[in-house]
């Protein structure tokens, strides 16, 4: 039974990571900050009983050095995983950089001191390889591939992606200084699909919640982004520890959906339930009032009303992923927040 940390494993993505590493056979060490809270323990603990794999869980924190040293003793594979996807923080220094930097910093000080590991799985973000919309234009491009990086976000501006970028090139930068273990990135779009448990603070539920609550029935902006199944992302981190010959990014984006497009598609399944938008918010309005919900003019400017695009031939030709049909995740995310 191959021994395994996971870091976020109780997050909406990182379960689903756990569940298929259980379903597996793994021996999951899941290292994280409440192991105590019993909401977010609870369903893993199910799967584990009722599958070849064990699960332990230990106390461990992004923001202590050394947390992950004891949790990672005799795991071969680490999947780092544990970041915050919030995008209205109070400090986005404190909310976002640190856990994110200083966390991927300390868990790979972990790996280095474990000789044990010989592979990583760090899950990174399309975030890291973009920061705004208006980036492809800017820079010439019809579609975004595993070479970019990110290099428009700040603190002060998409500190979430910043975050993103800041934490995955200094995981290359440590990986680069040593040859004992290799690694592999993961790059999703927009994370839907349904939820193993309902306790996340990820913007992927927030957002999904706010939709199925009517907050956007009076129009949604018109904002693209590159969507996946999370179960799909699940099964790219599993296939990045098993498979040695892969190596580097990959960008795991099914499709790009507007907003608009994607709750057209919830409201023809679930229509009568919810109050789903009618139309999309004209730009200049939202100029005007974006600040009063809480975004910001620039970001507005840089990203509403522009197109996005993203190659996933790597994802589909190297890893095999055949993606989920985005119908399939809308129904199936819905169904489970139901
Ligand atoms: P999530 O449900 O909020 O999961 C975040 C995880 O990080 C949780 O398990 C959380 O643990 C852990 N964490 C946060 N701060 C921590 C700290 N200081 N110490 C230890 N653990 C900490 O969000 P998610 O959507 O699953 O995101 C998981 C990863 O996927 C992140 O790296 C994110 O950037 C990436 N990603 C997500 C999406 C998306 O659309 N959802 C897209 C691309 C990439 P607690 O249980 O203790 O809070």
């Amino acid at each position: 039974m191959k021994k395994v940390l996971v870091t976020g494993g109780t997050g909406y993505v990182g379960s689903w990571v756990t569940r298929f590493l259980l379903e597996a056979g793994y021996d999951v060490q899941l290292a994280g900050r409440n192991p105590n809270n019993s909401k977010k323990h609870a369903a893993l603990k199910e799967i584990a009983q009722r599958s070849n794999g064990n699960l332990t869980v230990w106390e461990a924190d992004l923001l202590q050095e050394g947390s992950y040293d004891q949790p990672m003793k005799g795991c071969e594979v680490v999947f780092h995983i544990a970041s915050p996807f919030s995008i209205k923080v109070k400090d986005p220094k404190r909310d976002l950089l640190d856990p994110a930097l200083n966390g991927t910093n300390n868990v790979l000080q972990s790996v280095n001191k474990t000789d044990s590991v010989k592979r990583v799985v760090l899950t990174s973000s399309v975030a890291a390889i973009y920061g705004d919309n208006a980036d492809m234009r800017d820079q010439g491009l019809e579609q975004f591939d595993e070479q970019y990086y990110n290099s428009t976000s700040s603190l002060m501006h998409q500190p979430y992606s910043f975050s993103k970028v800041c934490a995955e090139q200094s995981a290359w930068k440590i990986n680069k200084e040593q040859k004992r273990w290799s690694m592999v990135v993961i790059n999703p779009g927009l994370v839907w699909g349904p939820v193993i448990h309902k306790h996340s603070q990820s913007e992927s539920i927030t957002l999904m919640n706010d939709i199925l609550r009517g907050k956007f029935a009076f129009g949604v902006p018109s904002l693209n982004f590159g969507c996946v199944d999370v179960r799909d992302v699940a099964r790219a981190h599993l296939l990045a520890a098993e498979n040695n010959t892969l190596q580097g990014r990959h960008i795991l984006v099914n499709e790009t959906l507007s907003m608009f497009q994607l709750t057209k598609i919830a409201a023809r399944l679930f229509g009568a339930r919810f109050k789903f938008p009618r139309s999309e918010t004209p730009k200049w309005i939202m100029i005007a009032i974006g600040p009063v919900f809480g975004v910001t003019r620039k970001f507005i400017r840089r990203n509403v009303g522009y197109p996005i695009a993203f190659s996933n031939e790597k994802s589909k030709k190297e890893m095999g992923i055949e993606y989920t049909p985005i119908v399939s995740t809308i129904e199936d995310m819905i169904n489970s927040l139901m």
